[in-house]
């Protein structure tokens, strides 16, 4: 349910409005915008008497919301969410464009430290790398684990820049909240894992990048985005990476550009895109880039190899650093003209 307060009134009516919803075992969600207040109630709103609450002189309208996804729904909050890092450094969403970019995995010191360098003097302001990959054959391989994580976190230290990486198991959550992970992503294959988004909702309040299902409808990413949120962290950040559909011949999955504008009307989270494993092709990976944001896109997320054809795991999909300088340029220029 939607309530919304009158401009005018005392921030203590106001939480006096909320002791009382609150008594009704019900979730509330205060939202002060520069247009709006707005309260999103989340529960069993069915126990609250609509024509009562629209009856209080400090509300303005009241609103049923049969919506399945609530914390991420826009109409609790109608404005864009800035999603923060618990070490401050670079925002994301709300304006705040997030230009993240590195290896598929992480290989070695000198591999990540180098791609590291090249890609925050070409403007990215985030450093991508897997420490823990999802292969499809378990014959590939698997990522270098936790040594991985430690090489991310000498990059950050030599560059400054906040570091993104996946995890996949629960098990390794506690070593992601210890190393201070800036960014913790959920790849497509665990989006749908429930137990993790609960935990990762209870244990951490660092933003979540949660990538799109192989399969998954817009409705399904949102659900799972309220996993997250319901059980306590509101910092997701959610990432359109293509889906699989019937063309297999030519692009390694098909990115669903439209996804874009659609979830930035249904909800206030910042949306990113992965123009790598949607096309699964270097050559296409820029217009792509820009493709997204020209849709909108509060940010990108792409691989970068220094020696794409011997790398150990995407390469057909990395750029190399000096393909990304120029990507970097055009997006900066692409931003601009779409500002005026
Ligand atoms: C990745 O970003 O390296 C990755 C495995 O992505 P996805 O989960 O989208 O396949
Ligand atoms: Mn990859």
């Amino acid at each position: 349910m939607i309530v919304v307060i009158r401009s005018d009134v005392s921030q203590e009516k106001i939480d006096h409005l909320i002791k009382w919803l609150s008594d009704k075992e019900l979730i509330v969600r205060e939202f002060h915008g520069e247009k709006q207040n707005v309260l999103g109630l989340i529960g069993n709103t069915k126990c609250i008497d609509m024509d009562m609450l629209r009856s209080l002189d400090i509300v303005e309208s009241v609103s049923d919301m049969t919506d399945t996804f609530k914390a991420s729904n826009r109409k609790m909050h109608p404005e864009d969410s800035i999603v923060k890092l618990e070490s401050g450094g670079p925002e994301i969403g709300g304006g705040n464009f997030a230009l993240i970019a590195g290896p598929c995995s992480v290989e070695s010191h000198e591999q990540l430290t180098g791609i590291a360098k090249d890609v925050k003097v070409a403007g990215a302001n985030f450093l991508r790398g897997g420490a823990f990959k999802p292969r499809t054959s378990p014959y590939d391989f698997q990522g270098m684990g936790s040594e991985g994580l430690d090489i991310l976190l000498e990059a950050r230290e030599a560059t400054g820049l906040p570091i993104v990486t996946e995890l996949m198991y629960l098990h390794n959550l506690e070593e992601f909240i210890e190393k201070k992970i800036d960014v913790i992503q959920i790849g497509a294959r665990n989006t749908q894992n429930y137990d993790l988004l609960k935990e990762l909702g209870k244990s951490t309040k660092a933003p979540i990048l949660l990538k799109r299902g192989l399969a998954g409808t817009i409705k399904e990413l949102l659900m799972s985005a309220e996993y997250i949120m319901a059980n306590g962290n509101e910092n997701v950040i959610l990432c359109e990476r293509g889906i699989r559909t019937y063309e297999q011949d030519f692009a390694r999955n098909t990115l669903d550009l439209s996804a874009v504008p659609i979830l930035k009307k249904l909800t206030h989270l910042p949306i990113i895109v992965d123009p790598s494993h949607a096309t699964g092709r270097s050559d296409i990976v820029p217009s792509m880039a820009l493709a997204a944001v020209a849709a909108g896109a509060d940010g990108i997320i792409v691989e970068v190899h220094n020696d794409p054809k011997n790398a150990l795991c995407d390469g057909a999909q990395s750029l190399t650093p000096e393909e990304f300088a120029k990507l970097s340029k055009k997006i900066t220029k692409l931003h601009k003209a779409l500002e005026e």
